[in-house]
């Protein structure tokens, strides 16, 4: 399995009709290689098919294989590209998915894109929490955004399968040596998730830093409750299967992440000393 690049073993059906698609990024942290995900999700309904985010812009050539691996399999073809916000791991591959899939729609906060690329503002679509997008049997929902990076986000939700998609939210590496690549976060059982947990939000979230973490996990218990959330697609940490069992996991990480002082954005090396 080690040998095996999660590219060449996905996708996998994280949920009925729910295909995690996309490839590992290694980064070098504390003098180890962490991997992390900027991941894809394809949600298949009867007549449409929604990718929720584009994965890393290095990623486009695997995405593009994996969905084209899936409509060859009878998938529906690709009618809408929902990206949670307007940042390059999120959405860094929308320009080259429109161009692709001419007849996809981009749905979503979809604020500035136009500015890139004016010549697809006709097939951008705006969306508020609550709004829908039906896929033929199931749709995609625009959800409230608990934890987030940019003030622009929205969080997608799958009414058909309870699928929770939530961007930056539970965000986490894993560690290619130990096997976790394209696990889901039960089968990862080496993988000490409030540590993760804790290191992402502070590499990455910064305002965790600031905030009282206790009030945003709460939020975030009372959203899964009142959607009723069976698993959970983030686009950087594993797919969560177990809700019950592993959300607290990630909110010990984030709740620990917020009593730290932040570390910095990068490993440092020493200067020495003259
Ligand atoms: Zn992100
Ligand atoms: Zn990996």
């Amino acid at each position: 399995m080690l040998d095996t690049p999660v590219a060449q073993r996905m996708p996998r059906e994280i949920a009925p009709g729910v295909f995690w698609i996309g490839d590992c990024l290694a980064q070098r942290h504390k003098g180890k290689v962490y991997h992390g995900y900027n991941a894809a999700f394809l949600v298949a309904g009867d007549n449409a098919s929604i990718l929720v985010e584009t994965g890393h812009p290095k990623d486009f050539p695997v995405i593009e294989r994996h969905m084209n691996e899936l409509f060859a399999r009878g998938v529906a073809p690709l009618k809408y590209l929902f990206v949670t916000h307007q940042e390059t791991p999120h959405c860094g591959g929308l320009g080259r998915i429109l161009k692709t899939f001419p007849d996809a729609l981009l749905v979503g906060d979809v604020s500035d894109y136009h500015l890139a690329f004016p010549q697809y503002e006709h097939r951008m679509r705006s969306m508020k929490e609550g709004d829908e997008i039906d896929l033929g049997g199931r749709s995609l929902m625009a959800v409230e955004p608990v934890i987030r990076d940019l003030r622009t986000t929205w969080w997608g939700f799958d009414t058909k399968e309870r699928v929770l998609f939530p961007g930056d939210g539970f965000a986490y590496s894993h560690y290619h040596e130990d096997g976790h690549c394209g696990l889901v976060a039960e089968e990862a059982v080496s993988l000490d998730l409030p540590d993760v947990s804790s290191t992402f939000a502070d590499l990455a979230l910064f305002w965790t830093k600031f905030a009282d973490m206790n009030v945003y996990c709460d939020r975030l218990d009372q959203l899964i409750a009142r959607l009723g959330v069976k698993t959970i697609a983030p686009t950087h940490g594993l797919p969560i299967t177990d809700v019950k069992a592993t959300v607290p996991k990630v909110q010990a990480g984030l709740k620990a992440a917020a009593l730290m002082p932040e570390s910095g954005t990068n490993e440092k090396v020493a200067v020495a000393a003259n």
